[in-house]
Formats: C-alpha cells, structure tokens, sequence
C-alpha cells in the first residue's frame, strides 16, 4: 500500500479524525492567543505610552492632586492626614484626598487615560520608611506632550496654590514633607512687638540674605541663628511665621524630642532642608530638660534614638549645608539653656518677646478698632495697667474676641480679661 493510502484510510478512521481535528483546533487556539499577546505587546509599544512616577519624584503628589481634581468621577479616594503635635500639646491636622492605590480612568484632551496606583507590599522607601508606590498612567497614541501638559498643569496648579502662601514642612523619617495646605501668609505687621524688635530682625535676616560674598570673602559658614524667647503667648512662632512670609521662605518646623531623631538624622535633615527656608526649633529647652529623667526615659525607649545635646551643637557648627541657613529658636525659658548652646556663632541674635507693654496695647487696640480716635486706645491701656498684672498678646487678642463690635466695653471690662 503506498503511503497515501495509508494517510488516507487514516483519516477515514473516525478516531483519528477527531484526534486530527482536536489538536489543529487547540494548535490554532495557542497560535490566536500568542498572536493576540504579540500583537498586545506591539500595540502597546507602538501605540501607548505610559508614564510612570515613583514616590519618590517631585512630581508625585503634585499629579497625586491633579489627578484627584482632574477624575472626578473616581469614588475611590484615600486621605492623608498631617498631624503634628508640638511639646506644648498643640495640634495641628490636615486632610488631603488623592486617589486610592487601584485603577482609575479619565478623559484629557480628548484622550482616555488609565492611572494605576501601585503599591509595593514588600518593598519599602528606606528614607520615608513607607511602602514603595509608583503611578503609571497609560494612553493610547504618540503624542508624548500629553504627559508634559499633565505634568506642567499639575505643577502649576501645586504652585499656584503655593503663592502668596507660606509652606511649612516637618521631617518625616530623613525628609522634609509639606505639613498640610499652605498657609495665607501673615502680615509682618499683625504682629506687635515692643519698640523696634521686628524691625531689627527683619533688617538683620535682610542684610544675611543679601551678603553671601562678605560671609565665602572671609570664610565664615553662611549661616545665621536667632533665639526668641519669652512667655507663652506673646507672638515668638507668630513672628517668626510672618517673616517667613515677608520674605517668601517656607519654614521647616523640628521638633528635637521627637523619637527616632538621632543626631546624624539631624544632620543630615539639615543638610537637605528646602532652598529658602527658615528652620525652626520650637522649645528649645524641653528638648534635653529630660535628659535628668534619661534613666527613666532609656527603660520606656530603649533602643530609639534621640538627640543629644553634643549632636546638636555639632549641627549648630556645622557646615552641612551649603546654602545659607537661618535657623530660629524658641524658648519660654532661657535660664533653662546651656550657655553652649547660646553663644555667638551659634545664636548670632538673642530677642526678648514679653509680655504686653504700653505701646503694643494701644497698637492692638487701634488695629482691632481703626475708627476710634487715639485717646481711647490710650485710655484702654490705663485700664490694663492700673491692674498692675502682666498680659500676654495672646490673652488681649483672646479678649478682644469677646468685644469686636464694642470698643467701649473693651475697656470698661479689663478685670475680666485675666478670667478667660
Ligand atoms: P508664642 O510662640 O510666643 O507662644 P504665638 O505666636 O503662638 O506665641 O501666639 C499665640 C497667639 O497669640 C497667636 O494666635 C497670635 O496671633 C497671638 N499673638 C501673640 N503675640 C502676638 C503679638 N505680639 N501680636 C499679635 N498677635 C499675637
């Protein structure tokens, strides 16, 4: 028999038929799908274009809120909550929705685009120490401009929202995260000082500012420090918040007894804080006041680390930074403070903000009352006086709440205002 035959009669034989059949149907299956994936994968080179932002990027949580107003039909939202507490127990929250770790879907110029937020499970951003996240976001066509536009309105939009504004950041893990939205910048002269204290720092960090050459001339570290200290309440973090504004810096607000703040993270925080910035260290003085309780803090924290005092000093000396740097203090207490840590080069400019004097009431009251004529403000001001009890701004400011509309009865009622 030849072999046609033989070939033949097979076929003819209904089991082998179907056999035949059963293998070209699955062999045809496999050759669409490989297709189909090769054809996926050249579409996809040729006719998509993604982008992807790693967290890490300065763009992340721009697009992260351009994206949030842009999808609006996205249900999907997940907050992020600034929180911050200071030593004195005052706490500040920001609420900031962005879209959730997932794929969402949005129309831009006429173009679908997907965004898929991805978060690594196992793979942390050792300086945040948070999970690794990216977003991808995915078009169909070529017109790579699409993702300049969305990145450039993103920023615009981030900015915008910036200007005219004061930003504030606090370090988390080795760096500087904005501290919520930023904040209407404050007019340097809503803050009443004593005679000329405002106008001597203003004009001293001014003259710091614009003179780097006399500082690189003589090899002196550029940098600058000021210790306000004083009372609770009379305007050191207001100041020192409105002349960031003034002179359009942002503020990096350290608390120094956080836990896990180790001296080379200070240093290293230092050495990477935002260009034009003023840093702050509030309260100074509760930093290391524990340090008599060490023995009982090492058993409660044993293993985190905290600043130490030589750390500091060190970072105060240092020349990490190569920008200038303007770094503010604040204290209640500046018996409290180690003379080390208080002397020139490292504290160029010490200030007093105490208590209300004469000239800050009658300010405070012709600001709250413009229209009243210049004998009331003084005649408030003998009425605070003849208490003979000291008052801090923030109490006469808390007091005139009570009187906004009477500027009369602001003075008639001084007695209270020690009650509220
Ligand atoms: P401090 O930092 O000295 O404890 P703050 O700056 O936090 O004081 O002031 C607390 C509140 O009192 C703020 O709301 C601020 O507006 C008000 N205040 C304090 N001092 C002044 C001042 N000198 N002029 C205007 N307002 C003041």
């Amino acid at each position: 028999m030849a072999i046609t035959d033989f070939v033949a009669s097979l076929q003819d034989n209904p089991y082998f038929g179907a056999g035949f059949g059963l293998v070209g149907v699955g062999a045809g299956v496999a050759f669409l799908r490989k297709a189909s994936q090769v054809g996926m994968i050249l579409f996809r080179r040729h006719y998509m274009m993604t982008l992807e932002v790693p967290c890490r990027d300065k763009s992340y949580q721009w697009l992260l809120q351009w994206i949030t107003l842009n999808a609006r039909n996205t249900q999907h939202l997940s907050v992020e909550t600034s929180f911050q507490q200071h030593e004195t127990g005052k706490i500040n929250t920001a609420f900031d929705f962005v879209p959730s770790v997932g794929t969402h879907f949005f129309k831009y110029k006429n173009t679908w685009i997907r965004v898929e937020r991805n978060r690594e499970q196992h793979t942390l951003d050792l300086h945040m120490g948070v999970p690794w996240e990216t977003v991808t976001l995915t078009a169909i066509g070529r017109n790579k401009n699409l993702y300049f536009y969305i990145l450039d309105e993103a920023r615009k939009l981030a900015l915008k929202k910036q200007e005219g504004k004061t930003i504030m950041y606090t370090a988390v893990g080795s760096e500087w995260r904005q501290f919520g939205h930023p904040r209407k910048r404050r007019p340097l002269t809503s803050v009443i000082l004593d005679n000329g204290i405002s106008e001597r720092i203003y004009s001293d960090v001014n003259e710091f500012i614009k003179g780097p050459q006399w500082y690189t001339e003589r090899g002196i570290p550029y940098r600058r420090g000021y210790l306000l200290y004083g009372p609770p309440g009379c305007g050191k973090s207001s100041f020192i918040t409105a002349l960031a504004g003034e002179l359009e810096y942002s503020i990096c607000v350290l608390n120094l007894s956080e836990r896990g703040l180790s001296d080379d993270r200070l240093n290293h925080l230092m050495s990477v804080a935002p260009q034009q910035s003023l840093i702050l260290l509030e309260d100074i003085d509760a930093a290391f006041v524990s340090r008599e309780d060490n023995a009982k803090l090492k058993v409660a924290y044993e293993g985190l680390n905290r600043v130490t005092f030589s750390g500091l000093l060190n970072m105060l000396d240092g020349v990490a930074s190569a920008e200038a740097r303007i770094l503010f203090m604040t204290t209640n207490y500046l018996e409290r403070l180690d003379p080390a840590l208080i002397r020139p080069g490292r504290v160029d400019m010490k200030e007093y903000i105490g208590y209300a004097s004469g000239r800050q009431l009658k300010h405070m009251y012709q600001r709250f009352y413009p229209e009243q004529p210049e004998e009331k403000a003084e005649e408030f001001v003998q009425a605070v006086q003849k208490h003979g009890k000291e008052v801090s701004m923030a109490l006469v400011q808390g007091y005139f709440m009570f009187y906004k509309n009477d500027p009369y009865g602001v003075i008639e009622n001084t007695n209270l205002m020690w009650k509220l």
